[in-house]
């Protein structure tokens, strides 16, 4: 009797010796960034998560039901972590983590702090960024179009500028519902991250995604949100600037005409505008453009997303959303 736990205690302290040992030689390779009472995790020890540029990334961090903040750095970017609440299911936190389409491929870490009062948490994952092939387009446009006069130029950057600061404090809110919308009902026409070659010079490669559908044609917001921002500008021509919350913007662009105005609050599948060829467009298209925590990423990767009704954002969302928005088909005008 006397003799068991005399063993016990020797087996926890030969295993402490061991941790000791261990936690000391992990710190001496992983120097101690963020939390000076435990030294952080090897990179990727949480799990790992792959994707193509331009992609959207659904993370999910479990089990975490008294934290108070939850975020994630990736890159430069900032990723809010929002409440996940399913009847019956654990508790846990999502985050949307968008691969720009020009990061470079390779592995980098996400490191995903969890705040709880004074404690906090450090989660790493890998995350492996892949290739994806972009198409090279050809463009001839009228000079004017392409090459900016002095003037003009002046009135792009000012353009610039003003979506700068328009975009600049994120909505804290988490706005949107598990239901994206297809903004228009239309041809895609693929050219997300497609290297432009405009009268033979390579410019910018084009960031969002072109549907083609007839002038007039109604364009919805893809989700809930706050119209941040309303413009004619020299390129985008008539667009509308949609905030969703916790980092995460739609664009449309190249309206004919736009029924929505600044700070007003938009539902998932409301008519914001109308198709249009305003700016820089050869043609009636929409172009449809998500900026995810600064991350320029395929608009049709949000639809892709494995989010499920029942969705809701207990710790991030003001009141509690028992009723998902059923999935809307937007109606085009006929020509
Ligand atoms: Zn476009």
């Amino acid at each position: 009797m006397m003799t068991e736990p005399t063993q016990t205690r020797m087996r926890i302290s030969r295993l402490d010796r061991t941790l000791i040992t261990a936690i000391v030689l992990l710190s001496s390779v992983f120097p101690v960034e963020l939390f000076s009472n435990t030294p952080p995790p090897p990179m990727g020890f949480d799990g790992q998560y792959s994707g193509k540029q331009g992609q959207v990334l659904l993370v999910k961090v479990k089990g975490e039901e008294q934290a108070t903040e939850v975020k994630g750095k990736f890159l430069s970017r900032t990723i809010p972590f929002f409440r996940e609440f399913r009847p019956g299911e654990p508790v846990g936190y999502l985050g949307l983590l968008g691969i720009d389409m020009q990061d470079e491929p390779g592995t980098y870490e996400l490191v995903v702090e969890v705040n709880q009062g004074e404690q906090a948490k450090r989660l790493s994952f890998n995350v492996l960024v892949t290739k994806e092939k972009f198409s090279v387009e050809h463009l001839t446009l009228p000079k004017d179009k392409v090459d900016l006069d002095e003037k003009a130029a002046a009135r792009w950057k000012a353009e610039q500028e003003q979506v700068k600061q328009a975009l600049a404090e994120d909505s804290r809110l988490k706005l949107w519902r598990s239901n994206f919308l297809e903004p228009v009902n239309g041809k895609r026409t693929g050219i997300f991250g497609s290297v432009r070659v405009m009268n033979g010079k390579p410019r910018n490669p084009h960031n969002g995604e072109d549907i083609s559908a007839p002038i007039g044609t109604d364009v919805a917001t893809t989700n809930d949100g706050v119209v941040r921002l309303t413009v004619d500008h020299v390129f985008s021509g008539r667009g509308v600037f949609v905030d969703h919350g916790l980092g995460f913007y739609t664009m449309y662009f190249h309206l004919s005409e736009i029924l929505v105005k600044d700070g007003d609050l938009v539902k998932a599948g409301q008519i914001i505008g109308k198709v249009g060829a305003t700016g820089r467009a050869t043609g009636p298209h929409l172009h449809w453009g998500v900026k995810l925590n600064g991350a320029r990423v395929n608009p049709y990767s949000i639809l892709d997303l494995p989010l499920k009704n029942g969705l809701t954002s207990a710790a991030t969302i003001s009141t509690p959303d028992p009723e998902p928005t059923p999935v809307q088909k937007v109606v085009p005008v006929k020509e």
